[in-house]
């Protein structure tokens, strides 16, 4: 099943749209699967969770880190992490730079936008994105490579084109500021209900899960 669904999802995606395989609360048996059949960026919502699952699956694909990354967890995140898509606040970004550069690294992030301004959700709204951006684009050691929306989730994905559309709008205006030290070059967006959706609005990265794995016990 997961084999006959990666290769399904990377034969439909047009040319430069890269599939992360959104792997919360899937065994390393099955990520070994999906990684058999094509996959090549693993994502993970918890820390603890991703340790586990990355001792078992090493370093032959990218990892991701797709949740909502706690200041306490920081140092851990970048030792094991090759992309933070949910950056979403100054102090985030200030203990992020601090620990890589104890790591001696420099940290690939993407911009949680809160695009459907939901006050239960992470993310950082809409207006708020250009002066956290502008301030980020001055740090040594994480490096602004794009954005990310989740979007309200809907039964009907048409109903989320609005939020991916206002989210491109603003990644496009970022990459025409040409700010020093930030590379707008990845618009991650869309879910298994959605990404076709994201992706005619302009998302090249997308994050599915169930739609690889089949349907999750736990909604989250
Ligand atoms: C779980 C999750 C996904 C994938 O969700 P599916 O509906 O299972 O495809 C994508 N992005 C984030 C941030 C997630 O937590």
């Amino acid at each position: 099943m997961i084999k006959e669904n990666v290769q399904r999802l990377l034969k439909e995606l047009p040319e430069g749209v890269q599939l992360v395989a959104a792997a919360k609360a899937r065994t390393a048996q099955e990520i070994e699967e999906a990684i058999a059949a094509g996959i090549k960026i693993i994502g993970e919502n918890y820390v603890q969770e991703a340790e586990r699952v990355f001792r078992a699956v090493g370093r032959k694909v990218k990892r991701h880190f797709i949740g909502h990354l706690q200041k306490n967890k920081v140092n851990k995140a970048v030792k094991i992490f090759d992309m933070i898509e949910t950056l979403d606040s100054a102090p985030l970004a200030d203990a992020l730079d601090k620990a890589c550069a104890r790591e001696n690294k420099i940290m690939p992030v993407l911009v949680e936008v809160n695009s459907g301004r939901e006050k239960q959700k992470f993310g950082v709204l809409p207006e708020q994105i250009q002066p956290l951006i502008e301030e980020l684009s001055r740090k040594q050691h994480i490096k602004v490579v794009g954005l990310m929306t989740m979007g309200p989730q809907f039964g009907d994905p048409e109903q989320a084109r609005p939020y991916f559309k206002e989210t491109k709008k603003i990644f496009e205006r970022i990459k025409g500021l040409s700010l020093p030290n930030v590379e707008m070059q990845y618009l991650s967006m869309g879910m298994s209900n959605s990404y076709q959706v994201a992706v005619a609005e302009g998302a090249n990265l997308v994050r599915i899960g169930s739609k690889i794995f089949g349907a999750r016990e736990s909604a989250d």
